[in-house]
């Protein structure tokens, strides 16, 4: 594996194997990769991408101060970890690589709907963020393929409409399954900040998810609603939404309709740890 810190030398590489016609499959991360992030990477080695996988703690897209300063760095075990993968390309710029003019002077964009609910709603300049971030690392590794995990569904969406404003016909974006604990919870870097008794019972929330999918037939939603957030409650977490959307637009919907491609998402604080998970009802 190759490991890059600075734009024009990750430039000339990735164009020096396309000359040669390898397609590039990119996987944007923020790093302490876990298995979640490696099944991104070993999809596009099935695919048979040449696989660029980027480590970049974007600070424009943090709301909460706390959570960046405190976000988990374990660059030497996401090394390892990628080479066993088999990645080719590792990607760890320095903050004034990716903004070379501050991080003030970047291209914006607007998400309009997508940036005004749920994750939009609840984190202000979080998709401002996401957007600066993955405009600009698409414009340094121009890849074929965008490597991206459901467990942040909003986010994908956002993408799809990122590429879809910058008119990059040549990158297509693909969305991979979650990738889960054993108890259902969805892996995620922020999981290494919960303590014992948090991780015990963060499992809950996809159970919430799971029963969501079961009822959608039985029960009304906002019954369905009220027991996720009675159940999450009592586990001791503090719920922000439990909320059903059109799975292809995230319109928010009140109540499950036959037919119509739906999903459930939670959002949910444990202490000061704030998790998201979703499942698209089937
Ligand atoms: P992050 O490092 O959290 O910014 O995530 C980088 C990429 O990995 C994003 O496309 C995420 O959606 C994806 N990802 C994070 N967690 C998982 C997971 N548990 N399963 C699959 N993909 C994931």
């Amino acid at each position: 594996m190759v490991i890059f810190k600075n734009v024009k030398d990750i430039q000339q590489f990735i164009s020096d194997k396309k000359a040669l016609g390898s397609k590039a499959g990119f996987i944007p991360t923020m790093g302490a990769l876990h298995a979640g992030h490696i099944s991104l990477v070993e999809k596009a080695r099935h695919d048979g991408m040449f696989t660029v996988c980027s480590i970049f703690l974007n600070p424009t897209q943090f709301n909460n101060k706390s959570d960046f300063e405190k976000y988990p760095v374990s660059v030497e075990g996401d090394i390892e970890l990628l080479l066993k993968a088999g990645c080719d390309v590792l990607f760890l710029p320095p903050v004034s690589e990716i903004y070379p003019d501050g991080v003030d002077h970047t291209e914006t964009f607007d998400f309009g709907y997508l940036d005004a609910i749920l994750e939009g709603a609840r984190r202000p300049g979080h998709f401002k963020g996401v957007g600066q971030v993955v405009a600009r690392l698409l414009d340094i590794v121009r890849p074929d393929f965008l490597y991206l995990g459901q467990k942040d569904y909003q986010q994908c969406m956002v993408i799809n409409k990122l590429v879809a404003i910058r008119g990059m016909k040549d990158v297509t974006v693909k969305v991979c399954p979650t990738v889960r604990e054993a108890d259902g919870l969805a892996m995620s870097s922020r999981n290494r900040r919960l303590t014992e008794s948090q991780r015990a019972i963060a499992g809950t929330i996809y159970q919430c998810l799971v029963s969501i999918e079961s009822k959608q037939a039985t029960t009304p939603f906002a019954i369905v609603r009220k027991e996720c957030e009675d159940i999450l409650v009592a586990k001791g977490f503090v719920p922000e939404y439990v909320a059903l959307a059109d799975a292809r637009d995230l319109i928010l919907l009140e109540n499950f309709e036959t037919g119509r491609p739906m999903v459930a998402l939670i959002a949910a604080w444990t202490g000061e740890i704030r998790l998201i998970d979703n499942v698209v009802l089937e």
